[in-house]
């Protein structure tokens, strides 16, 4: 089925609109020109019967009634109009008639006025038009409506050749973007349409670009991750690889035990797709929280406890400060806080040199828990801070077995605090350290 495109929409709009203005001026200006000269002739035709009766009393001044029918005649023939006189009690005392006219009485005046003689009426006369006067003002007429004729014409061929100009424009832009949306669908990602145009369509042009350029970016993003990944999975698994071949033929690597190297490196890869897990669950918004009251400071100090090997095998001291007036309890899920903050943790070991010092402080108000963790580490460039916490965001692209991640562990840090109802940040000086806090309701998140 098709459909009724803008162009023609516009074009028909146009068109009507144009057309239907047109039509009324010349209407309007017809009818105008009509009464106008109406009114003119009124005017004329006046202005003759009063010279007539002016005339006739004039005649009947000079001789009598004979006179007046004398004059009668003339004004007649001179002024091209029949003429009908009557006496003071309405009886006809004389016509008179234009030459070629036999008689005008009975013809409907078109004026009739008094004679007076001293003053005092004594009768009246009517100009009675001949059948040839009226058609004498159509001319006039028939040039105006020539003119307007002619103006209409002009006047539509600008109105059509206006609405299709009208119609082309305005369906111009929406035609170039379609090509360019099926471009883009196409897989083509260097796609930018020029602003130009209508203030709409630049504005639709400008958003088509922004969209066009963020698929551009999240599609080198898919394929960042992807390379990344593939990167991520495929050291732990070659490594393990060697191990087990080397157990398999029974060669054995000296000072190193196999199983906990296998162990750490299976970890490793857990902690991979676990968090790859997170990040998918995150964005199909399945992610629930199973929020209850949860004493602060045992919880902390487990969270903490778990991680003071890793702090040792990486000569890092690792403090815990509850600071004074911290809340007994708070309502969060104790679980995903704690991946929250062991996100903030493991990163502060990873980028902390050996013989530096991580702490982590608690500390709470009326309304809200603070826990943040600084470190004495690499720190963070101010450009890549605003940064940071987008998914697969890495400040050190230049990766190292040893620091190397897929950018994921601070996305789902903020995706998990925010389900909490609460908030992250974080404060550095490349070089000096970094201090990665977060802020969550003492009370849980607000009902939803
Ligand atoms: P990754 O798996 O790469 O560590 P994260 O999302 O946890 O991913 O961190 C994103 C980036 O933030 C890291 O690649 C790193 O550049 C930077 N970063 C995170 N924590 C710290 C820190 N404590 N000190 C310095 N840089 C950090």
């Amino acid at each position: 089925m098709r459909y009724l495109s803008l162009r023609w929409l516009l074009f028909v709009a146009a068109f009507v609109t144009l057309t239907g203005v047109i039509s009324l001026l010349g209407i309007t200006v017809l009818h105008t020109a009509q009464h106008q000269l109406s009114h003119y002739a009124a005017q004329r035709d006046s202005r003759i019967a009063h010279r007539v009766a002016h005339e006739l009393v004039g005649g009947f001044r000079r001789g009598g009634m004979s006179g007046l029918v004398r004059q009668a005649d003339t004004s007649a023939s001179q002024w091209g109009s029949g003429l009908v006189i009557r006496n003071g009690s309405g009886r006809v005392i004389a016509t008179a008639h234009p030459p070629g006219i036999r008689s005008s009485v009975g013809a409907s005046p078109a004026v009739t006025v008094p004679l007076r003689m001293g003053g005092k009426p004594i009768g009246t006369v009517a100009l009675v038009h001949p059948p040839t006067f009226e058609p004498r003002l159509s001319p006039v007429l028939r040039a105006i409506e020539r003119r307007l004729a002619l103006a209409a014409a002009v006047g539509l061929t600008i109105a059509l050749a206006v609405s299709i100009w009208v119609g082309r424009v305005a369906a111009a832009p929406f035609r170039k973007m379609a090509l360019a949306a099926r471009a883009v669908a196409a897989g083509r990602r260097d796609i930018q349409l020029p602003l130009v145009g209508l203030q709409e369509a630049r504005a639709l042009a400008e958003d088509f670009n922004h969209m066009a350029q963020a698929l551009a970016a999240s599609e080198q993003q898919r394929q960042r991750l992807i390379a990344d990944m593939a990167h991520e999975f495929r050291t732990p698994l070659s490594i393990l690889l060697g191990y087990v071949t080397a157990l398999d033929e029974g060669v054995s690597v000296p000072g190193q035990d196999p199983v906990a190297l296998i162990r750490d490196e299976t970890r490793h890869l857990v902690r991979l797709t676990d968090d790859l897990q997170m990040l998918a669950r995150a964005d199909a918004q399945e992610l629930e929280l199973s929020l209850q009251w949860v004493e602060i400071r045992p919880w902390l100090r487990n969270a903490i406890n778990a991680l003071t090997d890793l702090a040792a095998q990486h000569r890092i001291e690792l403090t815990l400060v509850l600071k004074e007036g911290l809340a007994h309890a708070a309502r969060y899920d104790p679980d995903r806080l704690r991946q929250a903050l062991g996100n903030y943790l493991h990163n502060a070991l990873k980028y902390t040199p050996a013989g530096g010092r991580v702490t982590v402080t608690a500390q709470s108000d009326a309304d809200t828990l603070t826990l943040s963790v600084a470190d004495t580490g690499i720190g963070v460039d101010a450009e890549d801070l605003p940064r940071l916490f987008d998914r697969l965001y890495r400040a050190d692209r230049a990766r190292s077995r040893g620091t190397g991640g897929l950018g994921v562990g601070l996305a789902i840090t903020k995706k998990l605090v925010e389900l909490s109802g609460g908030s992250v940040g974080v404060r550095s000086t490349k070089g000096e350290g970094s201090t990665f806090w977060l802020q969550i309701p003492l009370d849980g998140p607000p009902a939803s």
